[in-house]
Formats: structure tokens, sequence, C-alpha cells
């Protein structure tokens, strides 16, 4: 398999995030920013690390910036540049963009100019510990779509304590299935209905998020 290639342009708190996480996955990563104290940082973590403004098509089209697989643009705070920068980008091509956005304004640009994914970090990371905060037990999330959920759920109720999940109806009960179960460091995989919980346990369950979120305060 032939590697994925990725350029990001602007390395702010966002943008150099995802550089380290994809130069730790292995990726090759390509980094464009105009301040050269930033791509100072990065030309040792980086596999390439250009001092440019992305704003001048010229540059994007030297770097050849049509032929990565997927460009990041991690601009954030200067909104006219992140607008021109994900549309030449798409004009020029590139398969695959990710764009951060500011606000939902913003969003809405983006997504019409025909940008692939559009995230808003702050917003996202604000839900995901909001949700923690509501309840400790939901461990961790993953939405599938609008309203449908994995999430990781610790078991606290001694209730449930050496009942399987036959027997406690779990899929009636609570709507939800169970994908697997943690306990300490082995995960049962597909459990059957005459597997057996114990408090501590963390079921993986997925279904409506309405759904995995009253089971999740129901252990509170
Ligand atoms: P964050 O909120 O993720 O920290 P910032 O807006 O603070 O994002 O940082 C964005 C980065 O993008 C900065 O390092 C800035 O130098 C860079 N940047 C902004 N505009 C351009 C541009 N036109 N071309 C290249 N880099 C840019």
């Amino acid at each position: 398999m032939t590697k994925q290639t990725f350029a990001i342009i602007g390395l702010g708190r966002f943008g150099s995030s995802v550089c380290k996480t994809l130069v730790d996955g292995g990726a090759e990563v390509l980094v464009i920013d105009k301040s050269e104290a930033q791509i100072n940082n990065y030309k040792k973590i980086a596999t390439q690390a250009i001092i440019a403004d992305a704003q001048d098509e010229n540059t994007l089209k030297s770097i050849g910036i049509r032929n990565f697989d997927h460009v990041i643009v991690a601009i954030g705070e200067d909104i006219q540049a992140s607008i021109l920068v994900s549309l030449m980008v798409k004009e020029l091509g590139v398969k695959h963009v990710t764009a951060k956005a500011q606000n939902k304004y913003h969003a809405r640009v983006l997504e019409k100019l025909g940008v692939d994914k559009v995230v808003r970090p702050e917003r996202e990371m604000g839900k995901r510990i909001g949700k923690g905060l509501l309840s400790e037990n939901m461990l961790d999330y993953l939405n599938l779509s609008a309203n449908i959920q994995v999430a990781e759920i610790k078991i606290t109720k001694p209730s449930f304590a050496n009942k399987d999940l036959a027997k406690l109806r779990f899929r009636n009960h609570y709507h939800l299935n169970v994908i697997a179960i943690k306990r300490n460091d082995d995960i049962i995989i597909s459990p059957r209905a005459d597997q057996k919980l114990l408090v501590n346990d963390s079921l993986l369950v997925v279904g409506k998020t309405a759904d995995v979120d009253h089971f999740s305060q129901s252990m509170s």
C-alpha cells in the first residue's frame, strides 16, 4: 500500500497537532505557513516545511498541491485567507479537503465551496467534555450519524453485577446493542446473551444518542 500524502496549510494549535498525529502515524506531511518561526519549529518534524503565503495561487501550483491525497486548511483567525485558500485547493482539484471553521457562518461558506469536511475543533471538544461532565461513566463516544452513536460506558451499579445480558434484558430495556465488553486488559468482542457483567466493566454500545445518554445517566 502506498503512503497517503497530506499537506497542512497553517501551523497554529490545530494544524500543528494534526501534523504531529499524522507524522506519528507514519504519513508523509508537507506543512506550509507564512510564519518563518512556525516553519522552523516543524522542519525536523514534517517531511517538508515551506514558508509561503498560501493565498498565492502560483505557490500552491508550484508545490503541486493537487497531487496530495488530502489537504488540511488549518488557518484559524484569518477567515478571508481560509476561504480563499479552501476555494483554490478545491479548484485545483484536491480530492479530500478538510478545513477548520471559526464559527457557523464560516462553516457554511466552506461547505458551499465544496470543502469535504468542515471541522470546528473548539465546539467539538467542548461537546465531548460537556458529555463527560454530564456523566462520568461515559468514557468516550463517536457519532456515527446525527443521532446514532457508539459509546463506551462504565458499569458502576452493583445491581448489574453477575447478571448476564439476557437476564438484564439489555436490548429491550436500553435499546442498545453491546458490541464489546472491556474488562481490565481483556476485550470480549460480540458478547453472547449469557455473558455476565461485572462492576467496572466498560460496555461498548451502539444505538440512538438519546438511548446512549439515558443508559449512561442511569449509571450515575
Ligand atoms: P489556531 O486557532 O489553530 O491556533 P491560528 O489562526 O492561531 O490557528 O494559526 C493559523 C496559522 O496559519 C498561523 O501559524 C499563521 O501563520 C498561518 N497562516 C495564516 N494565514 C496564512 C496564509 N495565508 N498562508 C500561510 N499560512 C497562514
